[in-house]
């Protein structure tokens, strides 16, 4: 008994050791060279339009409202934050909705569907595991709504480590932050909101200053009835159009392989050498106790 329990103290700790830095010494390099993140757009005259935390009972008329005036919008949303979207419904014009119809609402529109992380989980700090967690299942859930797994996402906060961001890479997301921030979820009134705006709007130079990715959040009620409103008419005052996010971009908006409704997976180089490595390393712990 006490072999075994010494074995198991020993496989358990041998575990914790050696996976740990084998999973997180590639990465960092890798990420430093390659890892890319969108604060705007590639190109001058655009704007994308975005929302985060999603959805919620507003979300369906906002949908609707901005598609009757021709307007793509991008939500980047959660599964399980404001409602839970699997077991959920809301009331519409339409009638009641589930949150699953709400999403499909906003791909038959033309809107994008994009992830915000299962639980608005702070991506920072976060293990390998808990990372593809929050994302594969986010993944699924969309797949659920629409057929489709998306390629777009924006960390919580605006925020990914080392860990986080190679993770987000290999399962093939684009990192999409903003360059104007409604701050909306302040809720410092329209003013404030509107000097938000117009500190970044105005000073763009007409055919030089690259469109521009806005922040704002489509769970509160003023943001949907009083600043989307305002916004969208100073938007177009300034001679922008529309866009969604990966038109502004220019990446496609979903995974390739989505046709299996298989998760995307982990199979990522090192998470299989820090599987062998510990595979290794726990049968030579094995052979040495029992020569003991
Ligand atoms: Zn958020």
């Amino acid at each position: 008994m006490r072999t075994t329990s010494l074995f198991l103290t020993l496989a358990y700790a041998a575990s914790m050791v050696m996976a740990r830095p084998t999973i997180r010494a590639e990465p960092v390099a890798e990420v430093a060279e390659t890892y890319t993140s969108y604060s705007s757009c590639n190109r001058p005259g655009v704007f994308a339009l975005t929302f985060d935390d999603g959805p919620d009972k507003y979300s369906w008329g906002l949908a609707k409202t901005l598609h009757d005036q021709g307007i793509k919008a991008t939500f980047f949303i959660n599964g399980a934050n404001s409602v839970n979207v699997l077991e959920e419904s809301t009331t519409t014009e339409e009638g009641e909705k589930t949150y699953l119809e709400v999403i499909k609402q906003y791909y038959d529109q033309g809107h994008e569907i994009a992830s915000h992380t299962y639980e608005h989980k702070d991506l920072k700090g976060l293990t390998v595991e808990e990372v593809e967690y929050q994302m594969n299942t986010q993944s699924d859930v969309i797949f659920k709504a629409i057929g489709k797994r998306p390629a777009l996402m924006r960390p919580p906060e605006g925020v990914t480590d080392d860990v986080s961001a190679k993770v987000l890479k290999d399962l093939g997301y684009h990192n999409i932050l903003w360059d104007i921030d409604t701050n909306d979820w302040r809720h410092l009134g329209l003013s404030t909101e509107q000097k938000n705006v117009k500190e970044v709007l105005d000073e763009d130079i007409a055919n030089v200053t690259m469109g521009h990715i806005s922040l704002e959040h489509d769970i509160h009620e003023d943001t949907v009835n009083t600043l989307v409103p305002w916004l969208t008419e100073y938007v177009k005052s300034k001679g922008l159009t529309f866009v969604t996010v990966s038109d502004c971009i220019g990446v496609e908006p979903y995974q390739p392989d989505a046709s299996t409704g298989a998760s995307n997976t982990t199979t990522t180089p090192a998470t299989v050498d820090a599987a062998l490595t510990a595979d290794i390393n726990l049968s030579t712990i094995d052979i040495d106790l029992t020569n003991l």
